[in-house]
């Protein structure tokens, strides 16, 4: 019986694979159950030493193609419910294999630990994740790790910014705050260019930060990228209840990151890691369609409000890089699909649109029913930021300009309410500025 749903599987759509699973029996024999079960142990029965000395003997071995159930021994080596959702997780990315963390920032530091080592060299984005680029600057030079910031945009920056020991070239596209694509193709031509010349241990690999835009809207792998990361936290998850992070990619990656996660400890709990797989997965694909239709509705009001000066939002044919985005953002059903984040900026000189853009925010804290003042993103519910004075305070207001935070932008994550309620909860937020 098994066997036999799992074969079929596969022809079906990422849609129906991720409400119903790949091998609902491998990992814990439910057979019986509807919905997947939260396992809570943290240690398992091993019946005999021989059995004990066995599932020792296998952590973090191949285990695809095997139908028989692993050996469980701890729960910070291998879990069931983890398993479930890792499998998912891959089949989501279409990646070989998953491995999940405690949070989105235990994947980011997971996936560059197991790239480089001591004495190595990271290029990086200069448009990244706050802790992403706290990590690269104040932790990973404690291990001798060391990255260079650049423009991946710029052919000529990338290839400069690459040396002998790099080993890891990271990105998130879109970037955060101001949605600004990176064309992974042409990073990938790059990197293949500079690997062309070098052995197989000095190889570089690409990295993907691919929360903003969810795997519905986009599968870095089918771009030729190595490892995808994710922060459970935002649109996997969908409803703002848990945490968790994950890193997707080639099976050969299996065995680090399961020692890497052994023992450096950020495993992601199974009673987080249940409703990620029983409510975020399934509910992806319908929860992304509705959000990124209302996206364009809200991108379209805003672009025509005369107190706003501009619109970022890859779906509209306005976004600069529109073209790259109808290119490299695409659903499972192979349609356009710009994802469910909109950037906008209020209309003003620099100073004085960053004090619209706060009392702006303030209204809508105050008086909208739809749209919550918070950090985060993905969730059922509608919540916008400041970038310039939350998110992205850190960074001096020079550097921001610099990097495309605009002082008067604000960021909107948009949620599964009726696009007219959002529309006139903005209008109205709008007229008081
Ligand atoms: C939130 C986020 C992270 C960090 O994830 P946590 O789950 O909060 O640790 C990393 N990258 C991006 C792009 C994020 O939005």
């Amino acid at each position: 019986m098994a066997k036999k749903k799992k074969k079929s599987a596969e022809s079906y759509s990422l849609t129906s694979l991720l409400i119903h699973g790949q091998s609902r029996d491998k990992h814990w024999d439910y057979r019986h159950h509807v919905v997947p079960p939260m396992s809570c142990s943290t240690s398992y029965r091993l019946d005999s030493a021989a059995r004990g000395a066995q599932g020792f003997a296998e952590f973090g071995a191949d285990s695809s193609g095997e139908q028989k159930a692993p050996i469980y021994i701890y729960d910070r080596l291998g879990e069931p419910t983890r398993d479930m959702l890792e499998e998912a997780l891959a089949t989501a990315e279409r990646g070989e294999i998953a491995v999940t963390f405690a949070s989105g920032m235990a994947a980011v530091a997971a996936a560059l630990n197991v790239c480089a080592v001591s004495d190595e060299h990271i290029v990086a984005h200069h448009v990244l994740y706050g802790s992403t680029y706290s990590l690269l600057k104040n932790w990973l030079p404690k291990f001798r790790i060391v990255s260079t910031l650049a423009n991946l945009n710029d052919a000529q920056e990338l290839q400069r910014s690459i040396r002998p020991n790099t080993r890891v070239v990271y990105f998130e596209t879109p970037a955060n705050p101001n949605l600004e694509l990176i064309d992974i193709a042409a990073v990938k031509r790059a990197v293949d260019a500079a690997n062309a010349l070098r052995k197989p241990a000095q190889q570089i690999r690409i990295l993907v930060d691919n929360t903003f835009a969810s795997p519905f809207c986009q599968r870095p792998i089918e771009h030729g990228v190595d490892l995808v990361i994710h922060s459970l936290t935002k649109g996997i998850c969908g409803f703002g209840t848990d945490m968790g992070g994950v890193v997707i990619g080639a099976r050969r990656f299996l065995p680090s990151l399961l020692s890497y996660r052994k023992d450096f400890g950020g495993v992601l709990s199974p009673k987080a890691a249940w409703p990620i797989l029983v409510y975020g997965l399934s509910t992806m694909s319908l929860r992304v369609k509705k959000q990124e239709q209302t996206a364009l509705a809200v991108a379209e009001f805003l672009a025509q409000h005369a107190k706003v000066a501009a619109v970022h939002y890859p779906g509209l044919p306005s976004f600069p890089q529109y073209a790259l985005a109808r290119r490299q953002m695409t659903d499972y059903d192979g349609n356009f699909a710009p994802g469910s984040l909109v950037y906008f900026i209020v209309k003003g000189s620099l100073t004085k649109s960053r004090k619209l853009a706060e009392r702006l925010i303030d209204h809508i804290a105050a008086e909208s029913y739809t749209i919550t003042l918070a950090v985060s993103l993905g969730q059922v519910r509608t919540l916008v930021e400041h970038p310039s004075s939350m998110t992205h305070s850190s960074v001096p207001l020079d550097q921001q300009v610099h990097e495309g935070i605009d002082p008067g932008g604000v960021r909107l994550s948009i949620g599964l309410e009726e696009p007219g309620d959002l529309i006139r909860d903005l209008d109205h937020a709008l007229k008081k500025i």
